[in-house]
């Protein structure tokens, strides 16, 4: 049988894992680094360019993480620093300038350009910032030139998304004075973005803008009367940002599976003083749907253990999802980071007792997988082969960065990403 939904839920306070007790791991860590996000961040932002002043290293990386998903010509690229380059940084800058001076005039019709940092020490000397400021001096209005680190030193995985958004804020104009608008932070897909549109016209919730929008160039207003609801748990720096600017952030879950999304969908309605049985009107097709599209995968994933490592920052709300509306036991649930601010209300969701972990000693976790022996391990795609090997399930992470996951419509995909190993699993065991 599966849970009834809460067609209106009550709100939250407290109680699951808020004051649960959280291990705390500082050790080698198996993650990608924040050059990842421009992946996902290209195809949103249709008219953004991203060169990464990197290594060969972050070019194999883009390539091989990205270069399998674009068919068009890329808008991504990577700027290589010589050997040359490290004579003096006078040269590399020469080189910075003249490399985006032949880029803006062989592709005109791109309207930001994001100078993307690494690791590489003559990458970190160079002062990525100043240069980006210089450029834009030079070459606004035609484009605009901002600059972000997606460097494996100072950032994980989405982390890049975090800080590509971050340096955009400052250029966000200011929304007309009390103007109460509702701002959905993080990267969803188009055809997600579409269905929220819908559900927030009829529920009467506007002005809404989505940030980023399809267009880097169209910059959503923000101003004290901004209520942000995020799509993506891993934007705190820029939401950190966009409270500085006057915004408010409403407390949610994010809008994984049925419940998730009639949750953060409810905290907008809320603010917006939406009548109750308008809500549920506009809302309970949408959620009856859901529920059948999760009854089908249920019976699957009722009682397996799965277990977390951390990677994507998704962790928590998947967690919160498997385990309430799956029925899937949590064994140990790993972030890479984890920030109060966003998840508050993930934690108060998650069943008491569950084991939570934050950073990574990528052995010792290992150990732990492996004494325990989950169903279904969700890890980085460095850890899924040697998991493979010792008898484990896995699903990558990544794969539940790139998938369009979020809304009513998907709750049923999303359920089925993770029986999918499981069947290949049962089928090879027969
Ligand atoms: Fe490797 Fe650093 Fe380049 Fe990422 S930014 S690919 S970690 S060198």
């Amino acid at each position: 049988m599966s849970t009834p939904l809460p067609l209106l839920p009550e709100p939250i306070v407290g109680g699951g894992c808020t004051d649960a007790p959280v291990l705390r791991e500082r050790g080698q860590r198996e993650v990608f680094c924040g050059l990842t996000g421009i992946v996902w961040l290209h195809r949103k932002m249709q008219d953004a360019f991203f060169l990464v002043v990197g290594s060969r290293t972050c070019a194999h990386l883009l390539q091989s993480a990205a270069g399998v998903m674009i068919f068009a010509e890329p808008r991504f690229a990577t700027a290589i620093l010589q050997d040359r380059d490290l004579a003096g940084m006078a040269d590399c800058n020469t080189e910075l300038d003249r490399v985006v001076a032949e880029l803006l005039a062989r592709r005109p019709e791109i309207g930001t350009l994001f100078l993307v940092g690494s690791c590489p020490s003559e990458v970190i000397k160079l002062d990525l910032v100043t240069a980006a400021q210089r450029l834009h001096r030079e070459h606004f209005p035609r484009v605009r030139i901002l600059s972000y680190s997606g460097s494996g030193i100072e950032t994980t995985f989405t982390q890049g998304e975090d800080q590509c958004l971050k340096a955009m804020v400052p250029h966000l104009p200011q929304a007309p004075d009390g103007q109460r608008r509702l701002m959905v932070v993080g990267t969803l897909a188009d055809v997600i973005e579409d269905q929220f549109s819908r559900l927030f016209t009829q529920l009467g919730i506007g002005p809404v803008s989505f940030f980023p929008a399809r267009r880097a160039a169209d910059l959503p207003p923000i101003g004290p009367g901004t209520q942000l609801l995020l799509a993506q748990p891993f934007v705190g720096e820029t939401v950190r940002a966009l409270q500085a600017r006057g915004a408010t952030l409403l407390p949610s879950p994010y809008p994984l599976g049925a419940e998730g999304t009639t949750r953060w969908l409810a905290a907008a309605a809320a603010a917006w003083d939406i009548p109750a049985e308008h809500f549920r009107k506009v809302t309970e097709p949408a959620q009856q749907r859901a529920a059948t599209a999760l009854q089908r995968y249920r019976a699957t994933l009722e009682g397996k253990r799965i277990f977390f490592f951390p990677d994507s920052q998704l962790e928590l709300p998947l967690a919160r999802f498997l385990s309430r509306e799956c029925g899937m036991a949590l064994v140990e649930v790993g972030t890479p980071y984890l920030d109060r601010m966003l998840t508050e209300v993930e934690l108060a969701l998650l069943p008491a007792g569950t084991v939570l972990s934050e950073g990574q000693d990528v052995e010792k976790q290992l150990d732990r997988c492996e004494a325990l022996r989950p169903d279904l391990t969700v890890c980085g795609l460095g850890l899924a082969n040697p998991l493979e090997a010792r008898g484990l399930r896995t699903k990558w992470s990544i794969e539940l960065v790139f998938s369009p996951i979020q809304g009513y419509d998907q709750a049923g995909d999303l359920a089925e990403l993770f029986v999918r190993p499981l069947d290949r699993s049962a089928r090879l065991t027969v």
